[in-house]
């Protein structure tokens, strides 16, 4: 998609600083750096959310996901990593090109995800599971 700012630099029409490629993805350091050492891991061709992705997609991203985090952690021996990734706007997608976040993390860096538990009862865990499993492909 020539509008897409990933796939502008999938076709290197605009620059990114790459640290890993292969036949589905590239990584690249993420602009913004929310602690040094971010990365992004994109699939190459365009596929907008977690949705659309394809099985081979799937297992190459997570692949490159763990390859480049062992190589961050070695990097920069952050105290921890965080795994972002996020699906339409509601989740706080900016870039519609599927994309995975991999942040060295820091005790008190500001980054922030709040986790509003609800804890419900055991009965609504199987009522909410077999609404998916009834629909797992
Ligand atoms: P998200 O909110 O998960 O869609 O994140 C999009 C990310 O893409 C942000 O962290 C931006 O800093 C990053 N980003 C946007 N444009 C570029 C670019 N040209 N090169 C590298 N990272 C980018
Ligand atoms: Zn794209």
């Amino acid at each position: 998609m020539s509008n897409c700012v990933f796939c502008r630099i999938m076709a290197k029409e605009i620059p990114a600083t790459v640290v890993h490629e292969d036949e589905h993805t590239l990584a690249f350091m993420d602009i913004g750096q929310v602690n040094p050492g971010h990365v992004l891991v994109a699939v190459k061709k365009h596929v907008e959310n977690i949705f659309a992705l394809e099985d081979a997609q799937a297992a190459a991203v997570f692949r490159s996901v763990a390859r480049v985090a062992r190589a961050i952690r070695g990097a920069f021996e952050p105290q921890g990593l965080s795994v972002y990734q996020a699906n339409g706007a509601a989740a706080g997608q900016t870039v519609l090109h599927l994309h995975v976040h991999l942040v060295p993390r820091y005790e008190g860096d500001g980054m922030a995800l709040t986790w509003p538990v609800k804890n419900p009862p055991r009965e609504k865990l199987a009522e909410y599971a077999e609404k998916i499993k009834a629909r797992l492909q």
